[in-house]
């Protein structure tokens, strides 16, 4: 079955009264304007967090994907976040539903942006979990196929580019 990729969110109607939107010079760029409410709609990035979660020196957590995009494919555990949480928050939530562990001590690691079909832009912040607990009771959720710990040397090619980046990342802070 081929994955339709979704066209990219467009402003086109006021979420507050619904009147069509015009193309209004904001000082700097053309922008969706209402004209009754006086505001214009800006796109932006969207926010998501993933975890590092280490075992031993040498192994990371990764997550195979049970939903599109990508499925099938294995990345690192973590998600959008949501309002009402922080980005640390989001990350642990994400490997608590994905993974059922429990981490605590979380470090930004760092921040990637891509332009992206689906969302506009993501911009992704990585964590480091410094601790987690729950091991035995590991177990694949929501959006996760199946879990493993990769050595090093084992580990995939992960689909995202920012994922990618922030691997990079910690590698550069954490190899020995
Ligand atoms: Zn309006």
């Amino acid at each position: 079955m081929s994955y339709q990729v979704p066209k990219p969110f467009a402003w086109n109607f006021c979420g507050t009264c619904g009147k069509t939107l015009e193309s209004i010079h904001d000082g700097q760029s053309i922008q969706p304007y209402c004209t009754d409410c006086r505001r214009f709609y800006y796109r932006n990035p969207v926010p998501a967090a993933c975890c590092f979660v280490a075992r031993g020196h040498d192994e990371l957590l990764f997550t195979q994907r049970a939903v599109e995009p990508c499925k099938g494919e294995w990345t690192l555990p973590g998600g959008f976040i949501e309002l009402g949480e922080t980005a640390e928050e989001a990350a642990l939530r994400e490997l608590r539903e994905e993974t059922n562990l429990r981490g605590s001590q979380v470090e930004l690691l760092g921040v990637s942006t891509k332009q992206s079909p689906h969302a506009g832009a993501v911009m992704v912040l990585g964590f480091v979990v410094h601790q987690w607990e729950g091991e035995e009771v590991m177990r694949p959720d929501t959006d996760a196929l199946d879990l493993r710990f990769y050595s090093r040397h084992e580990r995939p090619t992960m689909p995202f580019s920012v994922h990618r980046e922030l691997l990079a990342a910690y590698d550069a802070r954490f190899s020995d």
